[in-house]
């Protein structure tokens, strides 16, 4: 199996990319975000749960997010490989999902995280607060996303970068940061 990790800040271009890369590799989708905000429609326990942490820009815990992509491993056959897409997002969860592959003999092939300037950042989830209708897409829950993201994620940077499975890609527009993905990803997928 295929499996790519994306990670990047909020805002920097994940859920983009990730449709451009299931377009050309066929991989399976997982955003934890999409799910978490389609059980929160549905009103569902989980969703529930989730909307208490997502609304105040915080992570759901490890727990809740480990749990459902086991879920998601395990009722998934013959998928060519995998997008995680807002997966892991600490150090725990990457750790998880290592284990959760190595059980079913397979790992990570490469992870990209999308690099953009902060400024850049909060101006785009700000743009896209004003359509998405997301309650997350406001200035202070903004601010507490991309202070989670240095503090809970940033440091899954160094632990892909010691298995050798870390490409910073800049993350300015659209085109320019698919074409860098596919160089990247083309001699590995
Ligand atoms: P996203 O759509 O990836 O930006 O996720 C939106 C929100 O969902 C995040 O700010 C978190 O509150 C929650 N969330 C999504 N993925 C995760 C994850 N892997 N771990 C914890 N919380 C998550």
């Amino acid at each position: 199996m295929l499996n790519v990790v994306i990670f990047g800040a909020p805002g920097s271009g994940k859920g983009t990319q990730s449709e451009l890369i299931i377009g050309k590799y066929g991989l399976r989708h997982v955003s934890t975000g999409e799910i978490l905000r389609k059980e929160i429609e549905k009103r569902s326990e989980l969703g529930l749960l989730a909307d208490e942490y997502i609304s105040k820009g915080q992570l759901v815990p490890d727990e809740v997010i480990i749990g459902m992509l086991g879920d998601i491993l395990d009722e998934d056959r013959n998928v060519k490989g995998y997008i995680f897409d807002g997966f892991p997002r600490t150090l725990a969860q990457g750790e998880a999902l290592d284990k959760m592959l190595r059980e079913k003999n397979t790992s990570i092939v490469a992870v990209l995280n999308l690099s953009v300037e902060e400024d850049e950042l909060i101006q785009r989830l700000l743009k896209r607060g004003e359509i998405s209708g997301r309650s997350d897409d406001n200035p202070e829950t903004i601010q507490s996303r991309l202070d989670v993201y240095h503090n809970q994620t940033e440091p899954l940077k160094t632990y892909y970068k010691r298995q050798g499975k870390l490409f910073i890609i800049k993350g300015d527009n659209i085109d320019d940061v698919f074409e860098r993905i596919t160089d990247t990803l083309n001699p590995i997928l």
